[in-house]
């Protein structure tokens, strides 16, 4: 048997030994008297009792009872009372199985718990309804009603709400076999249950958490559980939920091979067994017979009587094991009192004696009769439990070799088609290898050609290139060259200059900007013509550049206009640079065609040595060349500060 299996064989269990409660048909009787006398909220109270007492017997008449109870309550206008019949009928359907039924009224239930705002009644209808839409199957309305219980009990703070919908949402996750889910709400409940103290809930709980490690093969976890519960039942004699607990754990220490402990809870689960049937399932079987002998259900009387027939057989069994007991104490008993009075006759010892060995005899013959029941019993267990096994290996080795027959089959099958796809590959690359290397070698040709024409384009296009660069330079440089004189252009010098006055802020070297000027440079180009007055400005800037320090730059500022730039000069050096060039220029003669020339300049000074804009430097030297002019140029004057 799979473990499936055995967890089915448990619950059957479960249900065969739910404790029932029991009426007397006289109690019955009894309430149904009182009931015709009987009126308002004490005939509500009677039809109550009465609806339990049929509550598992007879479930249509348990109904009845509660459908009169309510109608009675809604004549009386309580709806506390109205609410709570609505329950117990939908409770009833429950127990008849019919559980769209049971939902509608626990929904009704609902209804007036909502108008009277009791919310411990939401809360357990709410639970009720996930309980019956699990037994329907209906996983995921079930969920939706247990999470509506636990919002309620979020708002109203109520354990022992969170108890009932945490177990059911645990046993829904059980049932759609989430046993880690089902795990996760059951120890939600424990916790609930902890916090209220409720300690019967907890190991009932701690139960069925054993149930779900049984079921996910976690064993020494299921052990620890269904360990911790038989303790609690222990303590409260609960006979049935210990029954659960040791046919579990017995189970389970045998699957883990500790066949001491799997022996212990097997004769703890014996005992309880036993004491059980004694107890009460004769009793029970009895009762079920009577009554339904007297309600009518032929065969289900003739069931139980059945049941109640065999119990009471092995029963008697056992008790006349017992009497065997009692007759040998009262002839221990008996003997010893003989045994007092042997001295007084012999005789009656000897016939005491003899009785005493008949007795014995009778005791003997009963044990071997005994003994021989139970060896019978032992016998035909053992016999069934060795067909058991030799049917479940059968069906393992059918199974296998069912398997074996499928794998060998698919194999087949699968290297079948392996084969044929790689006959199909091999022949396509041979007839196709061919023609690829032919493609392959054109194209290689082709490749070599294009390469080669691409680095004599590469080559061209870096010579090109050079070119290109060279002649940006050389534009580079006309941009920035006087085409007549070949000295810097005002655009170049201003650069420069700039430049220069960025290097000042830096590191404080002050310059000097000297603007000159040809005086009366106009008569020469209206005596001698414009081409004299151009030889003129050409011998006035080589004069210029030969005469100045490497660093110095002149460039042509204007027509007849230069700017000297002095780096690294202060004013002192400036006037003297400048004065030096002016008496060389004065001192030149320019020679012409037939005419010789004399030139003279005139020349305005003026150092940078502040942070100021650099246009203000040259226009205050621009100023001390316009004074110059007026006070009879070929002068060098320094500007004003
Ligand atoms: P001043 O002593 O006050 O400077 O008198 P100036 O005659 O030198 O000054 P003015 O401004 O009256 O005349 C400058 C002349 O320079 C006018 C212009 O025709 C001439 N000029 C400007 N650029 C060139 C050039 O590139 N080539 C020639 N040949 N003449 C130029
Ligand atoms: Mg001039
Ligand atoms: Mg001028």
């Amino acid at each position: 048997m799979n473990l499936l299996g055995k967890i089915k064989l448990l619950f059957v269990f479960c249900w065969l030994l739910i404790p029932l409660i029991l009426f007397s048909q006289t109690e019955i009787d009894d309430l149904k008297r009182q009931l015709d006398f009987a009126s308002g909220k004490e005939k509500i109270e009677i039809l109550d009792q009465l609806q339990e007492a049929y509550w598992d017997i007879y479930p249509e008449a348990s109904i009845e009872y509660g459908q009169q109870a309510l109608k009675l309550a809604r004549k009386l206008n309580d709806k506390r009372l109205e609410a709570s019949e609505l329950v117990n009928i939908g409770q009833a359907y429950f127990v008849q199985e019919d559980y769209t039924k049971a939902i509608r009224n626990y929904a009704f239930g609902v209804d007036i718990a909502k108008k009277i705002s009791d919310k411990f009644l939401m809360i357990e209808q709410y639970i009720n309804i996930s309980v019956s839409y699990l037994k329907l199957k209906n996983e995921a309305r079930s969920i939706e009603y247990a999470l509506i219980a636990l919002d309620i009990c979020d708002e109203s703070d109520n354990t022992k709400g969170y108890i009932g919908a945490y177990k059911n949402l645990g046993e829904i996750y059980f049932q759609k076999k989430e046993i880690a889910d089902a795990i996760g709400y059951y120890q939600l409940a424990v916790d609930a249950a902890t916090k209220l103290d409720d300690q019967n809930s907890v190991a009932k709980l701690q139960k069925k958490i054993g149930v779900c490690f049984l079921a996910s093969e976690e064993k020494n976890r299921a052990i620890d559980f269904f360990q911790q519960a038989a303790d609690y039942f222990e303590t409260t004699n609960d006979l049935n939920e210990l029954v659960i607990c040791y046919k579990a754990l017995g189970l389970l220490f045998e699957k883990q091979d500790e066949i001491i402990n799997s022996d212990k809870y097997d004769r703890k689960l014996l005992k309880i067994e036993k004491q059980l049937l004694e107890e009460e399932e004769i009793d029970r079987y009895l009762f079920y017979y009577e009554y339904y002998n007297i309600l009518g259900y032929k065969d289900k009387a003739l069931e139980h009587y059945q049941k109640y027939n065999q119990l009471l057989n092995s029963y008697f069994v056992e008790k006349s094991h017992q009497e065997m007991e009692i007759i040998q104490q009262i002839h221990e008993q008996e003997k010893q009192i003989l045994e007092k009075d042997i001295t007084e006759t012999d005789s009656e010892l000897e016939k005491i004696q003899s009785e005493s060995q008949e007795k014995e005899q009778e005791i003997k013959a009963l044990k071997t009769v005994q003994e021989e029941r139970e060896e019978q019993i032992r016998l035909e267990k053992a016999k069934k439990e060795e067909l058991r096994r030799n049917l479940r290996y059968e069906q393992e080795i059918n199974n296998l070799k069912l398997l074996r027959k499928n794998q060998e089959r698919n194999l087949f099958i699968i290297s079948s088609v392996l084969f044929l796809i790689i006959m199909i590959v091999i022949l396509n690359r041979l007839r196709f290898s061919v023609k690829v290397n032919a493609k392959l070698n054109k194209q290689n040709k082709f490749i070599l050609k294009v390469s080669d024409e691409l680095k004599n384009a590469n080559s061209n296009l870096e010579k090109a290139n050079k070119k290109l660069e060279q002649a940006k330079e050389k534009l580079e440089k006309i941009a920035r060259t006087d085409p007549l004189t070949h000295l810097s252009n005002r655009r170049d010098i201003l650069e420069k200059m700039n430049y220069e006055k960025d290097r000042f802020e830096r590191n404080a070297k002050p310059f000097t900007i000297v603007i000159s000027d040809i005086d009366n440079f106009k008569s020469i180009n209206d005596n001698y013509g414009h081409y004299c007055g151009d030889y003129v400005l050409k011998t006035i800037s080589k004069l210029f550049t030969t005469s100045l320090r490497k660093q110095d730059i002149c460039a042509r500022w204007g027509g007849e206009e230069f700017l000297l730039f002095l780096p690294e000069t202060n004013l002192k050096g400036g006037l003297t640079i400048s004065e030096k060039i002016r008496k060389e220029i004065a001192n030149t003669k320019i020679k012409y065609k037939d005419v010789t020339l004399k030139i003279s300049m005139t020349f305005g000074v003026c150092v940078y040595n502040k942070l100021v804009d650099i246009n203000k430097c040259i226009s205050k030297a621009d100023k001390a060349l316009y004074e110059g002019k007026h006070s009879g140029k070929n002068i060098v004057l320094p500007a004003k500060l």
